[in-house]
């Protein structure tokens, strides 16, 4: 089971995103601060990009995304 992390940095283990759709407002700062871990939709709903793997040298921007997202609609989990 994948564990979701509440805002902290993990120190292993590889990083999953996942934004979720009843939270996401479209304000595409994610898309902003790390456009290539995120897709935005017509309306500018951002999706993760592709299964929502994080490589490793893209971790700071995805926890950056995730702290900067106004609705806290950015989960990482640790796989
Ligand atoms: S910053 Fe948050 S609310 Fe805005 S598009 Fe990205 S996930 Fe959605």
């Amino acid at each position: 089971m994948p564990r979701v992390i509440q805002g902290k940095r993990s120190m292993s283990g590889k990083l999953k995103i996942h934004v979720d759709q009843d939270k996401c407002q479209g304000h595409a700062r994610c898309k902003a601060l790390a456009p290539e871990l995120f897709e935005l939709d017509e309306f500018g709903n951002a999706h993760e990009a592709g299964d929502g793997s994080v490589p490793a040298d893209l971790e700071d921007k995805a926890w950056l995304a995730k702290s900067n997202c106004p609705e806290i609609a950015i989960e990482i989990t640790e796989v």
